[in-house]
């Protein structure tokens, strides 16, 4: 069913970079013989799901939306991907994005755009933009996405669906393309947030192949879905409400707000005092990260090689023309900050800055359960709006970019719809207290 959907559907959507038929149909009827024998099943047993295509998995092309790795296959399978198969799923391909994870709208993506389902003339968010979509378009039951800055929040909030962003740490970054370690985390995109619970009861816990995962017990999920929010305390960041917010967006989180007053939670005023940093301070650091992170893609080891007259020449031209014009900008930018002579006044400070940020929320967390905001300041826009105006595009990820520095969980749940298109509530919880947020999450919706 999911790949006759795709048939129908992905024509226009776009959400697929690879669709890995033969692979899905042999898997399928693997597990049809391994459930029909065994009494375990797994806790996601046969459901297709598709994978950002930065999470490799062995064999099957994995490209991040890069010409530069248009042809490359990984030797091994991320961490993420290893749990979800001994859950028993089925990989129905993997899903488009801005290229390496950098953008807000997938129309960085090397390849094409994906379409918004709820209006193809409109971006469906970026960077899991593909993953959201699938989810949205009904191509897969659920996705994986990764979320450096908003990216699986953002595109959730777009397409109508669930999108969680669990505490850095929280999930194995093994074999996610690293675009900014320090803040990169992976998470699922799914229709409800039970389904999300689900998920992340898969995927989380430590790994010993990622050294920044960490060891904290994963609790049971789905035991925290108890529809009971009362007495919880709620606050509300007056920058999160104030200036830049579409009326229409904030019309909906208002509502919500009520909804969440009416299930027996006390909402209240606070503020972030150093929000207004947090995308100056996100675009030094993550940048800076990006790259070095992305020094590796030589020519030489990974995807694609241009043929160049020495050695020099060939990792000129293989970068040249194998990266896009937004990852060009991210290496400047990173390398400039970097500098000798620039990395006192730039990367040094934003780090400072970062460390404000977490404190800004350490503060509030000693008196509130969750902070709830919207998502996204706006509802999706239109395919070519905002592209040619990087600074306008960055903007868009205000509210969710201040949550990757802090390290925090949070999730986005759909609260209703402005001009005919989705809006997205985000629940944002203490360190490692996703099973709150889902709490929250769920009693909302
Ligand atoms: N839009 C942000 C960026 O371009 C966030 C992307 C992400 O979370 N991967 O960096």
């Amino acid at each position: 069913e999911s790949l006759k959907r795709i048939e129908e559907v992905d024509g226009q959507v776009k959400a697929f970079l690879t669709v890995d038929e033969e692979g899905a149909r042999k898997r399928a009827d693997q597990l049809d013989a391994e459930l029909a024998k065994e009494e375990k099943r797994g806790l996601l047993a046969a459901l297709p799901v598709g994978l950002k295509d930065n999470l490799c998995t062995e064999g099957l092309r994995t490209t991040c939306a890069s010409k530069l790795l248009a042809n490359y296959q990984p030797i091994y399978n991320a961490t993420v991907v290893e749990k979800l198969a001994a859950a028993q799923t089925i990989t129905v391909g993997k899903t488009n994005m801005d290229e390496f994870a950098m953008g807000s709208s997938n129309e960085n993506s090397g390849f094409y755009p994906t379409h918004n389902p709820w209006d193809l003339e409109r971006v469906p968010g970026g960077s899991s933009g593909g993953s959201a979509a699938a989810v949205a378009a009904g191509e897969v039951y659920f996705a994986l996405g990764s979320d450096t800055g908003g990216s699986i929040r953002q595109p959730a909030a777009f397409c109508g669906v669930v999108g969680l962003k669990p505490t850095y740490g929280r999930v194995s970054r093994y074999g996610l393309v690293a675009y900014a370690s320090s803040l990169d985390q992976i998470g699922p995109l799914t229709k409800n947030v039970e389904d999300a619970a689900y998920v992340l009861q898969v995927i989380a816990g430590h790994d010993a192949k990622d050294s920044t995962s960490a060891k904290v017990d994963v609790p049971d999920y789905l035991s925290h879905l108890t529809g009971d929010i009362r007495g919880l305390k709620v606050a509300v960041p007056k920058e999160m409400m104030g200036e830049g917010i579409e009326p229409g967006v904030r019309e909906q989180v208002k509502n919500a707000l009520a909804k969440l007053e009416e299930l027996g939670a006390v909402i209240e005023e606070v503020s972030l005092p150093h929000a207004d940093y947090a995308v100056a301070t996100y675009y030094l650091i993550a940048p800076a990260e990006a790259s070095s992170n992305l020094a590796r893609y030589d020519g030489v080891r990974y995807g694609v090689r241009k043929e160049g007259k020495n050695l020099l020449d060939l990792y000129l031209e293989t970068r040249s023309q194998g990266f896009g014009p937004e990852v060009k900008r991210r290496i400047m930018l990173g390398t400039y900050a970097l500098s000798s002579g620039y990395y006192d006044a730039y990367y040094l400070k934003a780090q400072k800055v970062r460390t404000l940020i977490r404190q800004d929320f350490e503060q509030i967390f000693a008196k509130y359960d969750v902070v709830v905001g919207p998502t996204a300041p706006t509802i999706a826009f239109k395919i070519g709006e905002k592209i040619d105006n990087p600074l306008t595009m960055y903007l868009n990820d205000i509210l969710t970019i201040p949550v990757n520095l802090a390290g925090l969980p949070a999730i986005s749940v759909p609260c209703g719809l402005s001009e005919g298109m989705p809006v997205g509530l985000q629940i944002i919880g203490k360190a490692f207290d996703e099973a709150t947020i889902l709490r929250v999450a769920h009693a909302f919706e």
